[in-house]
């Protein structure tokens, strides 16, 4: 068994003077990254933390979470980053749940009224004794994007990561030599799965602060990294930015939500090196990803991870079983099918499945699909086919009550086309049954703090646009 801080470990003695680390201008070498996270091991040690008990985090340094995810563990000490948008009373909640009695927070961030704060000295200890963690403990606490409610605690052993890393590399080839950028926020399971994947393949990291579309654009044109990590709205900006990747790019992993086929196009002609992926947070990342642009379709999510088995159940929701599948949820009171079941599966809120050629199709979450006309209507179906209508930029499908349709299906737009040409070219289109019947247009589509889709705020946006 291994994990991630053991991996830094093994590169510190393998390739000692090899960049492991680019950060706000500063390179750090495996040796001295290695080195440095035995000091911030010392330092948590020190401060005689409960051993076990999670240390919460509430702050968006991405550099901060990135080593602490690597030196609580070796301390003993499991990390949970909470994603500094949240709530005081979210961040309470979660902390309350996980057992947190610990907390680091940035200055002037929301501070929670729980737990003991701690703050970490500028120098660290430079003689601090080497450790490890054990790979069978919990090393990360993820907390879910909050997309249906409140975020749930996600506890991912040493040994789930190592399985999901390892998994990953077999479908997305890295090594030595290879550069990852990491925009993502690393209080997510996406940002900070770009270290975990460089420290096992003795890759570079190029960690971004924060997401800067003119430094993110700059990298990527220059050929400074083989390897990026986006969400769609990410992508869009890009493309929308006239970004036009260097040869050396090999990979976008494109996750964290559905990946528009009108952005999907785009990006595919413009020279992008896509790899459309599914995953979540209780897998330590992927699940499923494609690796051929030439092979993808609209909703099509790739072929499942190696080791990572994908079912549906009978209520037709998205499952999954195996290695990097967590350990559990922090939170007590979930309601039936958010969590594992005896036989190991995980039933996940989305529904979709494998196709007889066992390519993973998801066609959203279950909350958001809408009943039109008598009909199931997969909201992210029509935003595919309605995303090619000129002038549209952007799209969110929603419904809004009516007495015959049940939800009658409102567009809400974000470009320059006009409601009468925007249904005149859907009737020439899209099936009847999933056709919108109304549109508004907005400045902008409304985001969660996951920075993914807000569909009850897309409801309310539609109601309030419409009149109705
Ligand atoms: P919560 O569980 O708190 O409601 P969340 O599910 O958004 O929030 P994450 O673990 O960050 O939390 O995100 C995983 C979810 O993102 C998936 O379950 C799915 O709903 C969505 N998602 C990820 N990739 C895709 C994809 N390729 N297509 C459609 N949806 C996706
Ligand atoms: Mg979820």
């Amino acid at each position: 068994m291994s994990c991630p801080e053991a991996w830094l470990r093994r590169q510190a003695r393998r390739t000692p003077d090899e960049t492991a680390l680019i950060c706000e201008g500063r390179t750090v070498t495996f040796a001295a990254l290695d080195h440095q996270i035995d000091g911030l091991a010392q330092t948590l040690l020190d401060q005689e933390l409960a051993p076990a008990r999670p240390l919460g985090c509430v702050t968006a340094h991405a550099e901060t979470l990135v080593r602490l995810a690597l030196a609580g563990p070796r301390a003993g000490i499991p990390l949970l980053p909470a994603n500094p948008k949240l709530t005081q009373e979210q961040i309470e909640a979660l902390f309350a749940k996980a057992g947190v009695v610990s907390v680091l927070c940035d200055d002037g961030k929301a501070d929670p009224a729980i737990g003991r704060r701690i703050g970490l000295p500028e120098t660290l200890p430079r003689d601090a004794p080497q450790r490890a963690a054990d790979p069978a403990s919990v090393h990360l606490i993820i907390a879910t994007s909050g997309s249906t409610g409140t975020p749930k605690g996600a506890m991912l052993t040493g040994a789930n990561l190592a399985a999901a890393v390892r998994a990953s590399r077999q479908r997305l080839p890295i090594g030595p030599g290879d550069v990852w950028l990491g925009c993502l926020p690393t209080y997510h399971i996406g940002g900070l799965s770009v270290m975990f994947r460089c420290l096992e393949a003795g890759a570079g990291m190029r960690l971004h602060p924060r997401f800067d579309l003119p430094t993110v654009a700059a990298d990527i044109e220059a050929g400074l990294v083989t390897h990026v990590s986006l969400v769609p709205a990410m992508l869009a900006q890009l493309l929308d930015a006239g970004c036009r990747p260097s040869p050396r790019l090999r990979c976008a992993l494109i996750g964290g939500a559905g990946l528009p086929a009108a952005l999907a196009e785009k990006a595919a002609a413009a020279g992008w090196p896509i790899c459309p992926s599914y995953g979540m947070s209780e897998v330590g990342s992927q699940a499923a990803t494609c690796v051929r642009i030439e092979d993808w379709h609209p909703g099509m999510a790739g072929e499942p991870l190696p080791g990572l088995e994908i079912g549906t159940s009978p209520a037709g929701r998205i499952r999954v079983r195996g290695p990097s599948l967590m350990a559990g949820y922090v939170n007590p009171e979930l309601r039936p099918g958010d969590g594992l079941t005896e036989d190991g599966w995980f039933e996940t809120n989305d529904l979709g499945g494998l196709d007889p050629s066992g390519l993973l199709r998801v066609l959203g979450r279950a909350d958001d699909l809408l009943i039109s006309g008598g009909e199931n209507v997969h909201p992210a179906t029509v935003e595919d086919i309605a995303g090619h209508c000129p002038g549209v930029s952007a799209i969110g499908i929603t419904g809004r009550p009516d007495p015959t349709w049940g939800d009658l299906l409102v567009a809400v737009v974000v470009g320059t086309v006009e409601e009468t040409n925007f249904l005149d070219w859907c009737r020439a289109h899209v099936p009847s049954h999933q056709r919108p019947r109304a549109m508004v247009k907005a400045a902008a589509l409304p985001m969660n703090k996951g920075g993914k889709l807000d569909r009850a705020a897309l409801r309310e946006m539609a109601a309030l646009l419409t009149g109705c």
